[in-house]
């Protein structure tokens, strides 16, 4: 009997296989981490890097731009101000961090 094991979230981020993706131990903050089994490839499941909307991106642009610091969005957000901030570089925007 075959059994190809799949559990959701995990994905070789080499080969993008998700069978067979087995537990290699977590790391030192506690993160999960997996290998892949077709090509061995080592990886940490992510959990708190959560990936956010790109609506939720332009939300946080437009409360900065209201006048709101960038610590402030990730505030009203929930987020890190440095996921704020790195929008807004990647935005093109010339961001101050001296604010902090
Ligand atoms: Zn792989």
């Amino acid at each position: 009997m075959r059994t190809t094991k799949i559990q959701e979230g995990r994905r070789c981020p080499k080969c993008g296989r998700i069978e067979n993706q087995r537990n290699a131990g977590y790391n030192k903050s506690g993160t999960q981490r997996c290998i892949c089994n077709f090509c061995n490839y080592k990886y940490t499941l992510n959990p708190k890097a959560r990936e956010y909307s790109e609506e939720v991106k332009q939300t946080a642009i437009k409360i900065y731009y209201s006048g709101v610091s960038g610590r402030g969005v990730g505030k009203v957000l929930h987020m890190s101000k440095a996921n704020v901030y790195n929008w807004l570089k990647k935005s093109g925007e010339d961001v101050d961090k001296s604010e902090d």
